[in-house]
């Protein structure tokens, strides 16, 4: 069988996908990959055929800037996910014609993917890294005010960008058909059905496989103090404020702590580093949290589900609409707590409460538990098979 995925140029929607394509490949199919160059080092070691979509996005490629637009503008969200479509849509119909894939796996945020499929007539699967979306779980996932008025407010300017889309054969009623996927979507979860929030209200199309995890690389041993790492993820990290107030917060601490803190960070500007701390730029996410007790984080799905997994009580300082939503799972489940100011003392203290509350780490572990029952890889790859079959 031939399988096409699409995604967008980020770790946390890459990273899960990669068990699936090995799978996938072990059971005897051909993956063609359709991303970009930064994450072409991740995926050609799965076995699939890497397919570079960055020169179809010269003009348009992410800069540095823009990735915090992402997700929180829809205006320039839906710009960049029309410019993408038509930039494939020249490039790559033709080719993916001639391919034939028997099943197009896109991204939920990789929205081309479900626009491609649906020109070419061939079955989709959409893989969602985040919870999956409808309307009850959109209530733990609220919208803030100012998103939702900035939202109104652009709609004249996604019209326009939309019928750039029909007048080249893409039937689209409004952006809500882009972004969400209805129950007849089939979709699948990389969390369990009971780390989802209202589970229940999904369809059969849904399956919740729990988070796919990449082995660590390295071994961290487990030292006699407690391990905390700290962690804003890879894409909208630059931070430096937080990260001196965690060094001043915890530098004195009967702690070891790790922080992580993105590739764009200048290490020199965070000023002394004290003895019990180790900065990095990047860390084998999967080694640390191995050997870690605690983990503060801006509730990236991937970061959060990994910490999970190893029963991990975390502190929740999420940056986003889409990260609060995550952390207001978490924190509903019992396992972490918010940070309420990124000064010093309430860092110093979050961190100690769930570190010695012996209630948010049983929250943690209840939810690993779950983790470990669901199919992981295996049944990701069972539900494209059987989309594909159809
Ligand atoms: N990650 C890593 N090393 C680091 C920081 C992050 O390997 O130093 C990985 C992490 O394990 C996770 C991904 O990058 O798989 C981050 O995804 P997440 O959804 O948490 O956040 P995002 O980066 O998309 O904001």
């Amino acid at each position: 069988m031939k399988i096409a995925f699409f995604c967008i140029p980020a770790h946390g929607h890459t990273n899960p996908t990669l068990g699936v394509v090995r799978e996938l490949i072990a059971r005897g199919h051909e993956v063609w990959y359709y991303s970009y160059e930064p994450m072409r080092s991740s995926i050609e070691p799965t076995g699939a055929h890497f397919v570079s979509c960055d020169a179809y996005d010269a003009h348009l490629s992410f800069r540095e800037e823009d990735n915090a637009r992402v997700g929180k503008d829809l205006a320039f969200s839906t710009e960049l996910i029309v410019n993408m479509t038509l930039a494939l849509d020249d490039a790559m119909l033709a080719e993916l014609r001639v391919l034939a894939p028997d099943v197009i796996v896109g991204d939920s945020m990789a929205f081309w993917a479900k626009l491609i499929a649906g020109k070419l007539g061939v079955p989709f699967v959409s893989s969602t890294t985040t919870f999956a979306f409808n309307k009850e779980s959109a209530k733990v996932m609220p919208r803030s005010g100012g998103s939702l008025l900035s939202m109104l407010l652009s709609l004249p300017k996604i019209n326009k960008s939309l019928d750039r889309l029909r007048k080249k054969g893409y039937a689209v009623k409004n952006v809500l058909d882009i972004i969400s996927n209805s129950n007849d979507t089939d979709t699948v979860v990389y969390t369990s059905p009971e780390f989802q929030p209202c589970s229940e209200t999904f369809s059969d199309h849904y399956a919740f496989v729990g988070p796919i995890l990449r082995p660590a690389e390295q071994t961290l041993e487990k030292v006699a103090q407690p391990t905390i790492y700290i962690s804003l993820g890879t894409v909208d990290n630059l931070h430096p404020d937080f990260y001196r107030s965690c060094l001043a917060a915890l530098g004195d601490a009967p702690y070891r702590v790790i922080l992580s803190v993105g590739e764009s960070t200048d290490l020199a500007a965070l000023g002394e580093i004290p003895l019990n701390c180790t900065v990095a730029q990047k860390v084998d996410q999967m080694a640390v949290l191995a050997a870690a007790d605690a983990f503060v984080t801006h509730c990236g799905m991937n970061s959060v589900s990994e910490a999970l997994y190893h029963g991990i009580p975390l502190v929740l300082f999420p940056q986003t609409p889409e990260q609060s939503g995550v952390a207001n799972r978490v924190h509903q489940l019992g396992a972490g707590q918010f940070l309420k100011s990124d000064d010093p003392v309430a860092i110093r203290a979050a961190v100690d409460s769930v570190l010695h509350d012996e209630a948010v780490r049983a929250a943690a572990q209840q939810i690993a538990e779950g983790f470990c029952r669901c199919g992981g890889a295996k049944a990701a790859a069972d539900k494209i098979e059987s989309v594909a079959k159809q």
